[in-house]
């Protein structure tokens, strides 16, 4: 897919975005590794010139000449947000200590428009329980993608969509959402996604969230959130994180920007993996149902495609004898590591219902499709045949013991 290049005022691509950004001016500065800063105060010397720094952050601004106190500001979080940033296509990125102190901060940020959200479901787990709680101070009414229209109302302040969505990997037409918007913003979830395989910015959201946690880290050692957006939209949202304190470690910043060279390589090769591996699970007896992006078992398939660069890196699917087989699958695996999260260079298989979804009610996971057979694989990127020679294994003998136990 080229038109979600073509549209960014880098003309490099994608790829060679991933190893430069945030690193351009490395040769001027004599360097070839991004340094870390791990001062928590700078010296003000010159007080007035302090002052008016001090003032600058507190304001929201990106940056200022003396950074003063790492709340307000720290160099090695700036550069990768700039990387970020860049990957993204937006003018700014403001990074969290968590995917889940982005979101925080975004809703905070969101308040001033309103105190109403439109919020089209499936969700991650916790994102979906964040916003049913009303906990970050919007009420959040959920909607499908087609109803944003009929149910925005004066005083919604935000829009939010996950899409590919976890764990079902529906696909949400982001144009579409945005164009029912009016002029409330959209933000999107884009973690499952990563900037090489889709760039919601382009396609008219206000707001690109990614838990950086997952693929944008990579290898399963940072946690870390951000949300790519415009500078005007980024100030509240510095202002927000300089309050509430939700900050990004310089530490967890590097690992965060050790990781991104490589993204497109490991997306890549994760996403080939997956195509395959879903191909071979779809085709499996013990395997009820697959949903993968471009299977026609997701909601809008056909925006892998289009909207997305490909279908990507997480497959669902369904054992037909549901909780038993999936919990004996995730005993079972032996190169798989049977664990929550995704994104990582090595292969995790989880159960949605029993772990990262349980936070939500019984209606609202069964409306959703999590059901007690279903399995979440994120891809990782070892050699696809001892993938499924894992996989088939662990599934094989599920069949054997219920046989016997029928
Ligand atoms: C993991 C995840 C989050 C939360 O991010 P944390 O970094 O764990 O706080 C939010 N959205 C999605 C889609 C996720 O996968």
């Amino acid at each position: 897919m080229t038109d979600i290049d073509s549209t960014h005022p880098d003309s490099t691509r994608p790829e060679t975005r991933a190893v430069h950004a945030g690193r351009e001016d490395f040769i001027a500065l004599g360097i070839h590794a991004p340094p870390i800063d791990l001062s928590t105060t700078y010296p003000v010397a010159d007080l007035a010139a302090g002052t008016a720094s001090f003032d600058a952050l507190v304001g929201g601004d990106a940056s200022a000449r003396n950074p003063i106190y790492a709340r307000l500001h720290n160099p090695t979080v700036a550069r990768v947000e700039r990387a970020l940033a860049t990957l993204e296509g937006t003018e700014a990125c403001v990074a969290y200590a968590s995917g889940m102190a982005a979101i925080t901060a975004l809703l905070l940020a969101s308040r001033a428009r309103g105190a109403h959200m439109l919020v089209v479901r499936p969700l991650y787990g916790t994102s979906d329980h964040l916003f049913a709680s009303g906990l970050a101070g919007l009420e959040a009414e959920f909607v499908e993608a087609h109803e944003v229209a009929a149910r925005r109302r004066p005083d919604t302040a935000l829009i939010f969509i996950e899409t590919p969505a976890n764990p079902t990997l529906d696909l949400v037409d982001i144009r579409a959402v945005v164009a029912a918007a009016g002029d409330v913003p959209v933000a999107v979830d884009s973690t499952f996604a990563t900037p090489i395989l889709q760039r919601p910015f382009e396609l008219g959201a206000s707001y690109v969230v990614h838990s950086a946690t997952k693929f944008l880290g990579g290898h399963g050692d940072v946690i870390a959130g951000i949300v790519c957006c415009s500078e005007a939209n980024a100030k509240p949202l510095r202002q927000v994180r300089a309050a509430t304190g939700g900050l990004l470690h310089p530490l967890a910043a590097y690992l965060l920007h050790r990781g991104l060279p490589t993204l497109a390589l490991r997306v890549e090769r994760a996403q080939a993996n997956a195509i395959e591996l879903a191909r071979r699970l779809a085709a499996h007896p013990a395997v009820e149902c697959v949903f993968f992006p471009g299977h026609g078992t997701v909601r809008n398939a056909h925006l892998a495609t289009t909207q997305m660069r490909g279908p990507g890196c997480l497959i669902a699917f369904e054992l037909r004898d549901g909780y038993i087989a999936a919990a004996r699958t995730m005993q079972r695996v032996a190169l798989m590591t049977p664990a929550v999260s995704l994104g990582s260079v090595d292969t995790l298989i989880q159960h949605p219902a029993g772990l990262t979804h349980r936070v939500l009610d019984d209606a609202t996971r069964d409306r959703c499709g999590i059901t007690p057979g279903l399995l979440r694989l994120s891809v990782g990127i070892e050699h696809v045949d001892d993938l499924w020679a894992d996989l088939e294994q662990a599934l094989r003998q599920d069949s054997v013991v219920v046989r016997e136990a029928a």
